[in-house]
């Protein structure tokens, strides 16, 4: 079976992380998430992790230096060989044409952008009740759609729920507005490449899952005629 390469784009707080776990599951791809890399980097308090956490608190996107390098040495490791998920990346149009040189160098190419649409009210109130687990980021729960079983307490491995200091709502602004201004415009990017695909994010997690499940399907079996 051919590979899968996909990048999952949406404003923050669309669901990217929770069917990007899904997808791993399915088709046992690494997920690579920019956003969970820098702060497994901010909290082993790396050079890079103090570079970098000023921009995340403030909501801004961190240099494209530091991401590009990053991803592009992921994208090349054996697990990604079969493919990958990239979730956060890339966020402007220069990280995308890095990427699209690293994986003409690797002789790959994109299968899909899986857009996940949602509108700026709903992204706010969305992450501003966001809860993550401190153990596991993938772990995510929300004060009223999804709490969990006991108050700040994560259902899977009993660690503690907090709030990422750029859910705060201020933040969530500014990170909507860098979306608009520079992440946006990937849209039309990726549409000219004929690889774009969407989806209504207000739908639930599991509508917008089997929704992806089935254009990942199609597009296999168009790949093989
Ligand atoms: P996320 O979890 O994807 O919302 O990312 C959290 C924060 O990490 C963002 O607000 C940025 O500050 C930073 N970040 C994540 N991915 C990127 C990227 N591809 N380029 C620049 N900054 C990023």
């Amino acid at each position: 079976m051919s590979e899968l390469n996909l990048i999952l784009l949406g404003p923050p707080g669309a669901g990217k992380g929770t069917q990007a776990e899904r997808l791993q599951g399915d088709f046992r791809m690494p997920h690579i998430s920019t956003g969970d890399m820098l702060r497994a980097q901010v909290a082993a308090e790396t050079e890079l992790g103090q570079e970098a956490q000023r921009y995340m608190t403030a909501g801004e996107l961190v240099p494209d230096e530091v991401i590009i390098g990053m991803i592009i040495a992921r994208i090349a490791e054996d697990d990604a060989r079969d493919g990958f998920l990239l979730d956060g990346f890339p966020r402007n149009t220069e990280q995308a044409d890095a990427l699209a040189a690293a994986l003409e160098k690797l002789d790959r190419r994109l299968s899909a952008v899986l857009l996940i649409e949602v509108p700026d009210e709903e992204v706010v109130r969305r992450l501003a009740g966001r809860r993550v687990c401190v153990k596991n980021p993938s772990h995510i729960y929300h004060v009223e759609f999804d709490p969990p079983k006991r108050d700040g307490v994560c259902d899977q491995d009993g660690a503690r729920l907090i709030q990422r200091d750029d859910d705060q709502e201020e933040t969530i602004r500014r990170r909507l507005e860098v979306y608009h201004a520079q992440t946006a415009p990937l849209i039309a990017y990726y549409d000219s490449d004929g690889v774009l695909r969407r989806f209504d994010g207000l739908r639930s997690a599991d509508e917008v899952h089997d929704r992806i499940r089935a254009t990942l399907a199609t597009l296999r079996l168009e790949e093989t005629f």
